[in-house]
């Protein structure tokens, strides 16, 4: 004889009420966030051994941090599609017991200022040559971007490489002659020439080079999908390979690369996104 459809439905729902048992929350449970924002999810409950989450194709990676809690951190990259997401949390516990929650995110679209610049069209060309350096240099980020080291070095809040006020916001759009250029993805701090620069948290110098646009360039890899960068050095200070604690001194401002004065040009990438680094600060800061 056949079952009835509901018997079936009984079949597949049955293991999820008997997780239900385990009593767990996720915070926030919905949230509205800027593109470009970061937003920390925490999980708390009792016997909790795993939590999973993606956010679109990205992971967001969760760790152990206290007595039965689990803290996640989450990009939304400058170029996000606005509009609501659901994030589906999974949590295990002791004995394979596995339950989810939904946590919906709402996209906002950014507020990004324009910039319009008039440039000696001379100063702007780019020959064969250089546009072979500049690939060579893009593909060196790529290859770091892709191979995210899995061990979390990075603890508490993140701090400002260097005390000066932003100049140019993230998410500024520049209009060079009429032609609009990429989005500006990270804060240009205002800083004296030969400033120390400090290690925003810490993490290993896995790019220490002199690039056509950012000139030296230090990136540090805090581990877990987190990266911050840290352009236009005058000199560097760390060596490649080197972990930097938090306020270490990594390098020193200036003006090398393809800039009109001396600043330093600071990024974050998160899980892929590329994130506003002041946000990063708000969003590690007292958890
Ligand atoms: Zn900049």
């Amino acid at each position: 004889m056949r079952k009835p459809l509901a018997f079936y439905l009984f079949l597949f729902s049955a293991p999820t009420s008997v997780a239900a048992q385990m009593a767990w929350t996720v915070t926030p449970g919905s949230v509205e966030i800027l593109q470009g924002g970061v937003l920390a999810l925490r999980v708390s409950g009792d016997g909790l051994v795993g939590v999973r989450a993606r956010f679109g194709n990205r992971e967001i990676v969760f760790f152990a941090d206290g007595n039965r809690s689990y803290l996640g951190v989450l990009g939304v990259d400058l170029e996000e599609k606005p509009g609501p997401q659901d994030i589906v949390v999974r949590a295990w516990g002791e004995g394979g017991r596995k339950s989810e929650k939904i946590v919906t995110v709402d996209v906002k679209r950014g507020i990004f200022p324009e910039e319009q610049l008039s440039v000696d069209p001379a100063f702007d060309r780019i020959d064969e040559a250089l546009r072979q350096r500049i690939e060579r240099e893009q593909a060196q980020l790529a290859r770091l971007w892709a191979t995210a080291s899995p061990l979390r070095l990075w603890q508490g809040s993140f701090v400002p490489p260097v005390p000066g006020r932003v100049t140019a916001p993230f998410g500024l759009r520049r209009v060079v002659n009429g032609i609009p250029r990429s989005p500006h993805v990270g804060v240009d701090l205002k800083v004296p020439l030969g400033a120390p620069v400090a290690a925003s948290n810490h993490g290993r110098v896995v790019l220490r080079e002199d690039f056509f646009f950012s000139g030296k360039s230090i990136v540090l890899d805090h581990g877990a999908g987190l990266y911050t960068m840290y352009y236009h050095l005058s000199e560097f200070q760390a060596e490649k390979g080197a972990l930097a604690r938090r306020g270490d001194i990594i390098g020193w401002a200036g003006m090398t690369g393809r800039v009109t004065g001396p600043h330093l040009h600071w990024r974050a990438r998160l899980n892929g996104a590329r994130v506003e680094p002041l946000e990063l600060i708000k969003a590690t800061s007292d958890k």
